[in-house]
Parts: structure tokens; sequence; C-alpha cells
């Protein structure tokens, strides 16, 4: 086994987070998960409460706070565009004085950080498929800016408090990821669909549905923080992780009917201001730098996260903002 490690996750108790704690208390190292529940529950963690490497402390991540550890996932942000819009300022916030928070931390204590950053720092993207290098079309008035505009500020101070002060670190754009523990009510839409299709509701396609994402399943992603987070070549990235499988968000609903058996009906909605059209990584970087690509496809990674959604009793999840948003 690698050395053991004082680490912290922010964000700890979200989707993501929740699965890179449980991998990293289960390898024995000593892990602090930070979170304000602000867009996840205890549940995602329930599991983890009573063991003695894990330790949990609520917090937001925006407020300062001193601990010594030796690596830091900087997970905390809200991330499904229903959430993210719900507060944009806060939003912003978390982004940038969050960042500004943990990589002072790391600077004071010497420790290695890692910025979830996103695909959406590509925007609404007119290179197809997107490379680290592409630059991105992002509009910085829109709905969505709190959140592009934000990670991209995030990914800035990493690289400045890298280029200043020699901090050590790491930076992932992960492309869209789904799987069980995610928000039953987050509006993204594996977690819209699968609750529309289990529940026989009709299924909500926001335009006329030919818009791609590339959907990367949970496990294979966590493989891909813990190795970036881990390479000790040099490389501090951006490098992209995601799956580069592209589907329309019509195919994923065909999908989900045929793998839920249910008899929903697709129906169509407006889009939402500023959707990006198409998205899929390239992974080139990845494979690379990292050795790493995904191995889970769709339709096993679907059916995992329709087994868990139909296994959740959603009375005790809140709607943390309104189903219908949108
Ligand atoms: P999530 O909403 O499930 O998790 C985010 C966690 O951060 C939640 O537990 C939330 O309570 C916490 N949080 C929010 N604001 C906070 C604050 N001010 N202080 C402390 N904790 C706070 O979302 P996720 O999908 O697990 O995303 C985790 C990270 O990965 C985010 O930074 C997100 O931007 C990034 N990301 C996720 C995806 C994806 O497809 N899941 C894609 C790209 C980037
Ligand atoms: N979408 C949809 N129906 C829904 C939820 C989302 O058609 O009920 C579409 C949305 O407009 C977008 C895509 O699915 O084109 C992915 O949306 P999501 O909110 O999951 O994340 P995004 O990739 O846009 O950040």
């Amino acid at each position: 086994m690698s050395e053991l490690k004082r680490i912290l996750v922010t964000g700890g108790a979200g989707f993501l987070g929740s699965h890179l704690c449980e991998r990293l208390v289960d390898a024995g190292h000593d892990v602090i998960c930070l979170d304000n529940f602000f867009t996840s529950q205890k549940n995602n963690i329930h599991h983890l409460l009573d063991r003695p490497n894990f330790e949990l402390i609520r917090h937001d991540v925006t407020l300062p706070i001193y601990l010594e550890v030796d690596q830091i996932y900087n997970m905390a942000c809200p991330a499904s565009p229903v959430h993210y819009q719900h507060d944009p300022i806060a939003t912003t916030k978390v982004s940038v004085a969050g960042a500004i928070n943990m990589l002072g931390m790391a600077k004071r204590v010497g420790a290695r950080i890692l910025q979830a950053s996103t695909s959406e720092v590509y925007g609404d993207p007119d290179v197809h498929p997107q490379p680290e290098s592409y630059r991105g079309n992002v509009n910085p008035i829109g709905p969505r800016a709190c959140y592009d505009e934000g990670k991209r500020c995030a990914e800035t101070l990493f690289s400045d408090y890298h280029r200043q002060h020699g901090v050590d670190i790491r930076i992932i754009r992960i492309f869209n990821t789904y799987g069980p523990r995610m928000h039953p009510y987050d509006g993204r839409v594996v977690s819209n669909f699968i609750l529309q299709a289990l529940a026989g509701e009709d299924i909500t396609i926001y335009g006329d549905g030919s818009q791609t994402r590339s959907f990367c399943f949970v496990d294979d992603l966590v493989n891909g923080i813990m190795a970036m987070m881990n390479n000790d070549s040099g490389f501090v990235g951006p490098v992209n992780l995601g799956n580069p499988g592209e589907f329309t968000i019509k195919q994923l609903a065909e999908m989900t009917i045929e793998l839920t058996g249910s008899k929903s009906k697709l129906i169509h909605l407006p889009l939402p201001a500023d959707d990006p059209t198409q998205r899929k990584p390239l992974i080139d970087l990845a494979q690379d730098k990292l050795g790493w690509e995904p191995t889970i496809p769709l339709a096993e990674g679907l059916k995992k996260t329709i087994d868990y959604f139909a296994s959740l009793d959603l009375d005790h999840y809140r709607k943390p903002t309104n189903h219908t948003l949108h």
C-alpha cells in the first residue's frame, strides 16, 4: 500500500466527494470530509461516520479554516445547472473564495491540492471534441456564467499559486459524470430521466434532444481523479477526465426507457439559455500521462444507477430547488 496520508476532501458529502472519501477511507488514509450540505445530505456518507479514519466537518469553504493535511481534493461547489443557478452569487463565491482558502491552506502546510474543474470551462464549444488546449466559448454574463467563469477563475488562481508560490497543484476538467449518490432532485439529465422513467412520468427533453453529452460512470472517474492526484511526473494539468462516448439527449432518454421497461412518453420543454449543443472530451492526455481511460459503457453504468434510484426512499430527500426551474 502507498504511504498513508492525511487527506481533506471539500464537498466530501456530495456525489463525487462521497465516492472519493469511501475509496480513501478504504485505503486506510486519514480522511477529513468538509461540507456544508448545500447540495447533499448525510445519507451519502452515513456508512463512513463510524470509521475511525473518517472525520466530518460541517463548514462553508468560503470561510477560512485551518487544518493540517498532506493532500486536498477541492470538490466543493454546486454542480448541476439547477443547483448552481439557484444562488448564482454564492456559486461564484464557492469557486473563487473557496479556491483562495484551500490554496492558502495548501501553501501554509505544503499540501498537494487538486481542483475539480469542469468541461464547462469550454462553454458552448465551437471545437469538437474538446482538447485541453481549447480556450472555450463562454458567455460571461449568461445564466451559466456563475459556474463557468467561477471555475475558470479557480483555474487561474491554481495556476498563479503554482507559478508565484510553487504550490503543488493538479487541475482536472471533469465531463458529465453519473452514478449512485447523485442527488435525486439535482435536475441533471440522468437523475431526471431515471426518476421520471421509474415513476412512469413524462421524460422531459429540453429542446429537440439533438444536443450531445458524454457520460462517465463515477467509478471510472474516481480512478482518474486519484491517478491525477498521485501522479508524481510533474504533470499538473489541466487534464480532461470523461468518457468519450457521445450520445444525444434523445438517445439517453430512449436508453433509459428501455432499461427501466418504462411506459413513459418523451415530451419537449424549452432549451435553457446557453445550453451547450455538443460536448465530448479528447482524453489523449489522460491516457498518455496517467494511463487512464474509462471502462464502463453507458448501458452498464445506467443499469447500476437505475438500481440505486429504485432503492431510494425519496421521502428522505429534500427538494433543494424547484424541479422544473427551467
Ligand atoms: P454535488 O453537488 O453532489 O457535490 C458538491 C458538494 O459540495 C456537496 O456536498 C455540497 O453540499 C458541497 N458544497 C457546496 N457548496 C459548499 C460550500 N460553500 N462549502 C462546503 N461545501 C459545499 O456535485 P458533484 O457532482 O459531486 O460535483 C463535485 C465537484 O465536481 C464540483 O466541484 C463540480 O463542479 C465538479 N464537477 C462535477 C461534474 C459531474 O458531472 N458530476 C462535472 C464537472 C465538474
Ligand atoms: N436536459 C434535458 N432534460 C432534463 C434535464 C436536462 O433534456 O430533464 C438536458 C439539458 O438541457 C442539457 C443536457 O440534458 O442539454 C445535460 O444537462 P445537465 O443538467 O445534466 O448538465 P449540463 O451538461 O448541461 O451541465
